[in-house]
């Protein structure tokens, strides 16, 4: 028998990919009527590149699928300023301390520093504002608690810390049985650890040293794992288990199914053939964003980070754009080339529904309304099997450009729509999307001056001038764009 409040709460049932089961599940709600969802979010020691930005984007878009869909979302995202070590497997220094050591900052400015950094940039791509941001350093004491709860029986102590040791749950690693033996040989070899996977879940500050960040625990004076603070945060704003945990690819090989045994032990809970057990009844991930030339590692100089997009001279939402356009499971390959796609298409929509907002009239009949209906069904299938966002876009565009349906109702399904979307796309301008790269030396007014000047003179049929002043402006980066069908006049080169 079916559980009818556990039913989708409107249109095509949504299915979704659960990494932990390797299929297309229907969601079902652990509380009827709600989604509660938890997303890894940054270590805020440097700036988010834009792979980064594309996991937000891509938890963002869920949680717009999932309001969409009628359930009432509850969304955590935390920022990681404590325990995230320069490798994700119990190797290396803590990310923050390192940062806080090659600068004349504290580790607390720091950690504020990128966290205003980072919010800028989910602003500026129309991310929406979670339900909760948690911050780490404001759970240790729960995390203490935690760690209490569960260190009878799956932990031991070691000069280092206290550590988990992975054989005392079922199905250790199940999230990544391939990806986990590749990342095997990247775990670091501790002295006394009884397996290789075990995990440090509060690491003790080594004697004759001082962290910025250290706190008391019954473990000794330390910090926490980072593994750690996301089962405690996402144990104690959603309760276990929740709907759905998303992150990046990469956390499927050890910062995940790490999280997964924690939770297990903390509940109590047996084999993960039942997936709550972990935690989570759905994981998702979202694939990577690349760029050949290496320019999305933070250790290059001019790293690929939101504002040199916009320095540039592309709206952020072009990136977003971007993102859109394939599936969240499927490697997206950055180009300049692609960016500038994104922005032409964006363009597009918004000088159509400038287009649309200008004109009036038209009337609604039955079979009008079946056709925009049919567009609306469309679109609602497309999200919920699995985000299929890069389908919506053409039903979006069909939507502009059906010439049957009156101005209204075009807005009205575009609005529906981009609610899911996020491309601002009511409140855009045309004027907005047009940013001046910070190298440029031209002012926007000195732009139009010159073009008032050059029409002057073709309609005077004075061709010499009116090439001259095209010239003027090439000189200075700016490209005339006569009969441009997108009706941009100018624009200043982008790369
Ligand atoms: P971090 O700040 O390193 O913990 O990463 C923040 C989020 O970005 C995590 O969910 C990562 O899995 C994700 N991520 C890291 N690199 C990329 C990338 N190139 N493309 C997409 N997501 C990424
Ligand atoms: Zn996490």
């Amino acid at each position: 028998m079916t559980d009818q409040t556990e039913a989708p709460a409107s249109g095509a049932p949504l299915r979704l990919f659960n990494s932990l089961t390797r299929q297309l599940e229907d969601f079902r709600p652990v509380h009827p009527g709600e989604a509660r969802v938890y997303s890894c979010g940054p270590t805020v020691y440097n700036y988010p590149h834009i792979g980064n930005m594309r996991a937000y984007v891509f938890a963002d878009v869920l949680g717009r699928t999932l309001s969409f869909k009628g359930y009432k979302l509850t969304h955590v995202i935390n920022i990681t300023d404590v325990g995230h070590l320069t490798d994700d497997a119990d190797a290396g220094q803590d990310k923050l301390e390192k940062a806080a050591a090659q600068s004349a900052q504290s580790i607390w400015d720091i950690a504020q520093h990128y966290t205003q950094a980072y919010w800028a940039d989910i602003k500026a791509l129309n991310i929406r504002q979670p339900a909760e941001w948690s911050i780490a350093t404001d759970y240790i004491e729960d995390m203490i608690e935690f760690a209490k709860g569960i260190a009878g029986k799956h932990c031991y102590e070691l000069p280092s810390g206290l550590y988990f040791d992975v054989s005392t749950v079922a199905d250790y690693g199940r999230l990544a049985r391939a990806a986990t033996e590749e990342g095997e040989g990247r775990i670091e070899q501790i002295d006394g650890k009884r397996h290789q996977a075990d995990f440090a879940i509060w690491r003790k500050t080594p004697q004759g040293e001082k962290r910025q960040m250290e706190w008391d625990s019954p473990w000794g004076r330390g910090a926490p794992g980072w593994h750690l603070e996301c089962s405690v945060m996402s144990g104690k704003l959603l309760g276990f288990p929740f709907d759905i945990h998303t992150g990046g690819i990469d956390h499927r090989e050890i910062h995940h199914p790490n999280e997964i045994a924690q939770n297990q032990a903390f509940c109590g809970c047996g084999s993960l053939a039942e997936p709550a057990n972990s935690g989570a009844r759905i994981w998702m991930h979202n694939n990577f964003l690349v760029e050949r030339s290496g320019k999305m590692s933070k250790s290059s100089g001019e790293f690929l980070r939101l504002q040199l997009l916009i320095d540039k001279g592309y709206h952020p939402l072009a990136y977003r754009m971007m993102c859109l356009q394939a599936h969240y499971r499927s490697e997206l390959e950055f180009s300049w080339d692609g960016l500038g796609a994104a922005l032409t298409r964006l363009k597009r929509l918004v000088m159509a529904v400038e287009k649309i907002r200008k004109q009036t009239g038209g009337d609604v009949n039955t079979k009008i309304l079946m056709q925009a209906k049919v567009i609306l069904d469309g679109f609602d299938e497309a999200i919920s099997d699995d985000l299929g966002l890069p389908r919506t876009l053409p039903l979006l565009e069909q939507a502009l450009d059906t010439k049957a349906l009156p101005p209204s109702l075009r807005l009205h399904l575009v609005e529906q729509m981009d609610a899911v979307l996020g491309l601002n796309l009511l409140s855009l301008t045309r004027a907005e999307l047009r940013l001046r790269p910070k190298a440029a030396t031209v002012s926007e007014d000195e732009i139009e001056t010159t073009l008032a000047r050059r029409k002057e003179a073709r309609a005077a049929k004075d061709f010499a001038t009116s090439d001259a002043l095209r010239d003027e402006l090439a000189a200075k980066g700016v490209e005339v764009m006569d009969g441009d069908p997108l009706g941009w006049d100018w624009k200043i080169g982008q790369d």
